[in-house]
Order: C-alpha cells, then structure tokens, then sequence
C-alpha cells in the first residue's frame, strides 16, 4: 500500500469512526476508487489503531511523497484528523487546542470594541430606515426580504434551479474564461431538508454533480439566500476542480473531501469570498446593509460558540448574547446554537461545534486580502488558477506558501 493509498484508508476509516460517534462522517465526499469507499471499509476500529495507522501514514508520506506542498498539504490534514480522533476519544483538550489542532488557527474572542465598531458601521447605513431602534431596523429590514407559501414553494421547486444556473454560468463566464481553462460542470440539484444544524449544505457528489439542500425550518430571506447560494455553488466548483485534477493526476488523496481539517478554513473562505470573485452587484442597497449586518452576524456567531464551548456558559445566555450582540431574532438565534453547542439534541458530541470558526477566518485572514492583492496586482487569472488548478493551495497550511508568488 503506497501514501496516498494510506492516507485515503484512515482518512475514511476515520469518517466511519466520527460517524458511528456523532451521526456525522468527517468524509464530506468521496469519489475515489470503490475499494477504499468508506462503505467497504471498517467501522470498528479502536482509536489505539486508527492513532497508530495515522503514524504509519505520517511516516510513509515522509518517505514517498517529493512535492513539497503537496507532503505539507497532507500531513496537515493528517495532523487535524489525528486532533479529530483525540477529541472524540475523550482525551482532556481545551476548545482552544481544538480549533487550533483542527484548523490550524487559534481561537479567539472578538472584543465587545470591534463588533461596537461594526455596529455603527451598520447604524450609520441604516439611518434614514424606518424603525425606532437598530433592533427594530434589522428586524423589519429581515422581514421585507422574507419569502413564505405560494413564493417559497415556487423557490424551491423551480427558481433556485434557475438561479444555480445562471450562477454557473456567471463562474464560467468571469473565472474559468480568465484562467484559460475549464471543467465539466454536470450541475447542482436542489432539495429541501428539516431537523438539521446548518442552513445550508453542498453534498458532492462526484461525477461533476452536486445535491444542495436547504434547512427549511428556518426563515428564508431571499438576500441571506443568495447569498447562500453563491456560497454553496462555490463549494460545488472548487470540488469540480479538485475531482478533474484527482482524474488527471491519479493523486488518490484527492478522491477523499475531509471535513475538520485545514482544508476547511481555505474551502469556506473562498465560499464566503464567491460573491467578490464575481463582482455581485454592489449597488444593490440591500446587499450593502447585508454585507455590513454578516461581520456581525459572524463575529456574535464565533464568541457564543466560546461562551458555550470554552467559558461554559449556558445556552439561555448565548441565546441572549446572539440577540443582543448579534441582533438575531430569538427564533434566528435558537437555530444557530443548534450548529455551536457542544452536543446535539441527542445527547451525542457536536462534531460541528468548532467549525464556525472557518467562515470569518478563512475570508479574512487567507482568502479575501489574497484576492485583493491579486486585484490590485492585477494577476487575477493566477490567482483563479492557483486556486482552483492547485488543490495542494487549499490548507490552512499550504495557502501562504502556494501564494508566495505574489
Ligand atoms: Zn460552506
């Protein structure tokens, strides 16, 4: 068994260990050979042997693997799975040596100071808008985007296909045809889901085809739900690229899409950062308040998750403080503790309770000063190229060496 074959084998047999734990595989996709499939792989191992395959595929890359970026792209995301199977397996580790051990960024808390900042920001937008306090602004400004009955129904069954298109179009259009290059695209289908943690979600499907699903219980607002939809197809054409390349290369490690690990912070940086790529209309008045209320949104989102995480404060005062602080709704805010409490409504571990973190830091502190700097060096078409044509750039690990060019 070489590396890469290794890898992809406790990668997966890693996914059946997280899965069996907390109803969540760490294996976000897999379209790899039938052999190493997490279905035909076992789900009993203990974590005495996963620990002990992770160090035998550590060494193994070492030995076999020449490309530098790609050996510190994977031995990165061994790294994080390795602090994946300490946490679940009890091991005494803070929150903070969580998110650092799985991302490879460290945990920390927004001061009231700079969300106050990012309050007036918002404030001064929202001056002339009806309303007696920024409370009530916000809450009407959500409810005139809110799309219930007849038009939710029409949305989902027949707009969102439409619009995922078009957004399709847009990345062929302003992205593939600067980088000279293209990818088969075979598309995203839609679906409504209930009774899950997240909003929204990109399922890979491999083939060039994705499942998107929406969470239905919660409102829908159609300026948060473009941009959803921005983010997830985004997440749908990065994995095009990353399975053309796994086609061309054969490089197996590129079959498997873990979650948890640095990749993460890279992959939903570049979603976040989907509609800058774009250049989504900035007039747009709404989308203006909107891109001011998200920093908050995210930053309130990021220090609840260490109330409850790390300061073991209880759910009631995170609720309060994502009101209060953050300017949910009571409804908004109960959704999103469903993502950062620390167990599920099970009972079971919350594998997705260090995960917030990707979002806000992968944009802000890798992937959106990145593509200003290739803006304003205008080197644009290399950036979309080291991106998408370079998965080994995709890491937490990786990204500042991959961009050393610039
Ligand atoms: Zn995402």
């Amino acid at each position: 068994m070489n590396a890469a074959e290794r890898f992809v084998r406790v990668c997966c047999e890693i996914g059946n260990f997280t899965e069996k734990l907390t109803g969540v595989s760490v294996v976000d996709a897999y379209f790899g050979p039938e052999e190493l499939h997490p279905k035909t792989l076992s789900a009993e191992k203990s974590t005495t042997d996963l620990v002990h395959d992770i160090h035998q595929t550590f060494d193994a890359l070492c030995d076999e693997i020449d490309d530098p970026l790609r050996l510190e792209y994977m031995m990165g995301e061994l790294h994080s799975l390795n602090a994946v199977v300490d946490w679940l397996s009890g091991k005494d580790i803070t929150y903070s040596e969580l998110v650092e051990g799985l991302f490879h960024i460290s945990m920390k808390k927004f001061s009231e100071n700079e969300i106050d900042k990012n309050i007036e920001l918002l404030t001064d937008l929202l001056q002339s808008y009806p309303g007696d306090s920024l409370h009530d602004k916000i809450q009407r400004f959500g409810k005139e985007g809110e799309i219930t009955g007849d038009a939710l129904q029409h949305l989902l069954t027949d707009e969102l296909q439409k619009q995922s298109i078009k957004i399709g179009q847009e990345f062929r259009e302003k992205i593939f045809t600067l980088m000279g290059a293209s990818v088969p695209d075979n598309g995203v289908q839609y679906e409504a889901v209930r009774d899950v943690p997240w909003g929204g979600y990109n399922w890979y499907l491999g083939e060039f085809k994705s499942l998107n699903q929406l969470n239905i219980d919660r409102r829908f607002n159609k300026d948060n739900l473009q941009s959803t939809l921005y983010h997830e197809y985004e997440h749908h054409v990065s994995n095009l690229w990353r399975e053309k390349a796994f086609l061309n290369t054969r490089n197996l490690e590129l079959a498997v899409v873990p979650l948890h690990t640095g990749r993460c912070v890279i992959s939903e940086g570049t979603a976040d950062t989907a509609k800058d790529f774009l250049s989504v209309s900035e007039s747009d008045s709404r989308i203006v308040v909107l891109n001011a209320l998200t920093p908050i949104s995210q930053m309130t989102g990021i220090n609840a998750a260490i109330l409850l995480n790390d300061e073991g404060k209880s759910v009631e005062e995170a609720i309060e403080y994502l009101i209060n602080r953050g300017y949910r709704t009571r409804e908004a805010a109960e959704a999103s503790i469903s993502f950062i409490s620390p167990t599920t409504k099970t009972g079971k571990i919350n594998l997705f309770a260090p995960y917030i973190f990707t979002y806000f830091i992968g944009r802000r502190d890798f992937v959106h000063p990145s593509f200003l700097k290739a803006v304003q060096k205008d080197v644009l078409p290399e950036f979309f190229k080291t991106i998408y044509m370079n998965p080994y750039s995709g890491s937490s690990v990786t990204w500042n060496k991959a961009f050393e060019w610039m």
